[in-house]
């Protein structure tokens, strides 16, 4: 017999709608397929809101042999976590110990500042006592979770979202490997590394992309003869041709020697393929050359800047050295791509490096610009414009990788 249930006895009134969150999966993998991830630098506070009940333990930790400090149930508002007289206090708890982590139960979701992140968060106090940094200790399938829908749209083709959640997360355990040892964080959650946003920027398509590829990273024969995941870079839109990474980061991968690209013309905006004119005044460039690279002071004001060393691809070329001249008559050199970023850091007006140079009464101006980004390794628009064609994620990363493998992981 069919029994209809009344609505109002399934939805109690007042009752909150509570949007269905997907759990957060690995929690309990090894922790080198953790990546740490700073989220906040060098703060004396912040705002913490966990919709469960959740554990601050000590040391810092990704195994359960740590020590619970304290135990909170689900907190309806967000709570202050701030620093003074060396101890950091939560919710007007204070403790002692420089490094803690706070273990969320449940879906293992944190807010911090009104941004939801998975896994867990470690607060490590500074040296100096007077500030701390918020470092989110996330499985690396959540962390991708959290970047590919910040990288590249959703709504492009499945087969770009796996080729780049693939080349995502090769770099981050490559730069987890290559840098983290060192510091107690992996990567920024800037374009410093990937773009990383936490649960806001997750999706069904994400989510699908990440677990069709789940563990899949790229491998290539390293100088040694080893087999091992190497920098997966990628960038917006190379403009015809992607870049030799030994021109732009120094490093030398046998996928990484640059491949041309008729692909992502057809699917970048003109005025991103394309980029205007752009002008910065000569004080302004001089200063910011200055702060970055304090040993060109020696130079005097900046007088020229000619292109020292180029890619040439036909139609167009890739300034990949510069010269600089001062006005004491003293020159240096800097990589085209770290003159292009010291400019103008946000990249958006100097988009490339495929560029001419000139003198413009007191300015500088770059003309004739293609592309936005470095241009090394994958260009993710002319995926895009391989994946319309039919193209998997497979023979994309085969394309802009070449010589490079997929090995499953874990
Ligand atoms: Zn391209």
């Amino acid at each position: 017999m069919l029994v209809i249930i009344p609505l109002f006895l399934i939805i109690q009134p007042g009752c909150k709608p509570r949007q269905l969150v997907r759990p957060t999966p690995q929690m309990d993998t090894a922790s080198r397929y953790w990546i740490r991830v700073l989220l906040l630098n060098n703060v004396t506070d912040c705002t913490l809101k966990i919709d469960s009940p959740f554990n601050v333990t000590t040391p810092n930790s990704y195994t359960p042999v740590s020590t619970v400090e304290a135990g909170f149930n689900s907190l309806e508002e967000p709570v202050k976590i701030e620093l003074s007289a060396g101890r950091i206090t939560i919710a007007s708890r204070s403790f002692t110990e420089r490094e803690l982590t706070v273990y969320p139960s449940e879906q293992h979701i944190f807010s911090l500042n009104s941004n939801e992140y998975r896994g867990k968060l470690e607060l490590i106090i500074n040296p100096d006592g007077e500030s701390f940094d918020a470092v989110n200790h996330v499985p690396l399938e959540p962390y991708l979770a959290g970047v590919i829908g910040a990288e590249i749209p959703v709504y492009w083709e499945p087969e770009v979202l796996k080729a780049q959640a693939i080349a995502a997360r090769t770099y981050c355990l490559y730069i987890k490997k290559r840098f983290g040892k060192n510091r107690n964080w992996d990567v920024a959650k800037t374009q410093a590394n990937q773009v990383y946003l936490g649960v806001k920027a997750e999706s069904v398509q994400v989510w699908n992309a990440v677990n069709d590829t789940y563990g899949q990273v790229l491998t290539c024969k390293h100088p040694n003869g080893s087999e091992d995941i190497f920098p997966t870079y990628y960038s917006s839109v190379c403009g015809g041709h992607t870049e030799n990474s030994k021109n732009v980061f120094g490093d030398s991968f046998e996928p990484l020697v640059g491949v041309e690209c008729p692909y992502c013309k057809d699917v970048a905006k003109l005025t991103l393929f394309f980029w205007p004119m752009a002008q910065f005044d000569k004080n302004t460039v001089t200063n910011r050359l200055f702060r970055r690279y304090p040993q060109l002071k020696k130079l005097g004001q900046i007088t020229s800047i000619e292109p020292s060393e180029q890619s040439n691809y036909g139609k167009f070329s890739r300034l990949t050295k510069v010269k600089l001249v001062g006005s004491t008559g003293k020159t240096d050199f800097l990589r085209a791509e770290d003159l292009r970023l010291t400019i103008d850091p946000t990249g958006r007006r100097l988009q490339s490096t495929i560029c001419r140079i000139a003198k413009w009464d007191d300015k500088w101006a770059f003309l004739a610009g293609r592309g936005w980004g470095h241009g090394v390794g994958m260009c993710q628009c002319g995926a895009q414009g391989m994946a319309r064609q039919g193209k998997t994620a497979e023979q994309i990363l085969a394309y802009y990788y070449p010589g490079s493998r997929i090995k499953t992981v874990y």
